[in-house]
């Protein structure tokens, strides 16, 4: 279905950029994968999926950063692609030990999918505001605390190649009527030979967030995997939980490719915000106090112990998901340094 879309634009326009190319896989209204599957669990899963603990840490971490804002009245708390919603109960069952917390929250899910947001609905025992975009939510005064976990992941990137000082952008075309990445060129540009990515969809969300974190204050904590400083190519397709080729299952596969931290560092600098981070996801937890609460869940359950002594694994060795992924936050004022990131 999709793929006839995709090549339907392809012969009306001509080659697609990488960015739009995943916009149509991953967003296209009716058949984009993100609209129409349930995606988390089924191609891949998540930290929230694999231990409650990372949820109950990050609520920890959401409580101790309302107590630095001075327990404001009301409080937006605002999650982007929410998935299955566990990382958000997880973390208001947590928060329930600070009652104040629990009634000053409103809570907003940026999610564009419609099964998700039905099983968020069953598992979240609060009142959710829905919106498709950030932009979306409406200005406040509150103080605001964004979470995202494995969503930037999911926005379009472009892809650029520098070769002898003429710059291409990779792109999608049709190739014995198959699809295949082409290299269109662009203009002549000085530098060395390099392959790189740029996402203009990230930069526009983390200007809008860095903005509202400025106009409201607060913090946004996004956690996912990425570089903060390199080049290099990075888009993969995840289907059944394999690896497969970005440009076969086509909305049937997920597509992610590589955050760059770098950049939102120096966008979030260039807005005058606290910035801290990207600190590896295994360090983050730990700093949370991963142990400890792992240690409580044993003594409650000793026959789940193995279990929970996996899951932390999973979450925090650097042989799994502990060094690949990173965590970062940004924040207004820059004064009020969030816990977590202590190297
Ligand atoms: N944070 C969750 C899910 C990560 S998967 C977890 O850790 O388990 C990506 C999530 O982002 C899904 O909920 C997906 O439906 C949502 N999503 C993907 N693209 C989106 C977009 N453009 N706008 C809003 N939500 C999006």
């Amino acid at each position: 279905m999709l793929e006839a879309v995709v090549n339907q634009e392809i012969e009306e326009k001509g080659p697609l950029s990488q960015s739009r190319f995943m916009e149509l896989a991953l967003h296209h209204p009716i058949y984009g994968y993100y609209r129409s599957r349930e995606a988390v669990g089924q191609d891949f899963t998540t930290s929230p999926e694999i231990s409650q603990v990372f949820g109950e840490l990050i609520g920890a971490w959401a409580i101790d950063y309302y107590e630095k804002l001075g327990q404001p009245q009301a409080l937006s708390l605002v999650e982007l692609g929410p998935g299955k919603g566990t990382l958000m109960a997880d973390l208001l069952r947590t928060a329930k030990v600070c009652p104040s917390f629990s009634e000053a929250i409103n809570i907003h899910m940026v999610e564009i999918n419609p099964i998700l947001q039905a099983i968020q609905q069953k598992i979240i025992p609060y009142p959710l505001t829905y919106v498709e975009k950030f932009a979306a939510i409406p200005d406040s005064s509150h103080p605001l605390i964004i979470i995202a976990n494995e969503f930037l992941d999911v926005l379009p990137t472009n892809c650029y190649v520098r070769k002898e000082h003429i710059l291409y952008e990779r792109c999608i075309d049709i190739q014995n009527g198959k699809l295949g990445f082409t290299l269109i060129k662009r203009v002549e540009n000085k530098g060395p030979d390099q392959i790189w990515e740029e996402s203009p969809q990230t930069i526009s969300l983390i200007k809008g967030i860095c903005s509202q974190l400025l106009k409201q204050g607060g913090i946004f904590l996004c956690i996912d995997y990425g570089y903060e400083q390199g080049n290099g190519e990075s888009l993969q397709a995840l289907f059944n939980k394999e690896p497969s080729h970005p440009l076969s299952n086509v909305g049937k596969s997920d597509l992610t490719c590589h955050v760059n931290f770098g950049r939102i560092k120096e966008i979030a600098l260039l807005h005058g915000l606290g910035v801290v981070g990207p600190l590896s996801q295994g360090k983050f937890l730990k700093n949370m106090g991963l142990d400890i609460r792992i240690g409580m869940l044993k003594n409650k359950n000793p026959l789940k112990s193995v279990s929970l002594e996996k899951g932390a694994t999973r979450l925090s060795h650097p042989l799994h998901m502990g060094n690949l992924f990173k965590v970062m936050a940004i924040f207004s004022p820059s004064s009020l340094i969030p816990i977590g990131f202590e190297e």
